[in-house]
């Protein structure tokens, strides 16, 4: 049961992309940051970065 609406619903977001990839590696960095592991969270974020490229240009 995964509740991944809401908390989005102030900022928008020009061309936010909608892939479950996407939605994992947010989700995990997501996760990193609530635990307080920047490592993890830096390491996430190079990921996000890197499938951006990758997939979505
Ligand atoms: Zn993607």
């Amino acid at each position: 049961m995964n509740r991944s609406t809401a908390e989005h619903g102030v900022t928008p977001e020009p061309q936010r992309p909608r892939c479950q990839e996407y939605q994992d590696i947010k989700h995990e960095r997501a996760q990193a940051l609530e635990a307080g592991d920047r490592q993890t969270a830096a390491r996430v974020t190079e990921t996000m970065s890197a499938h951006l490229w990758k997939v979505h240009v």
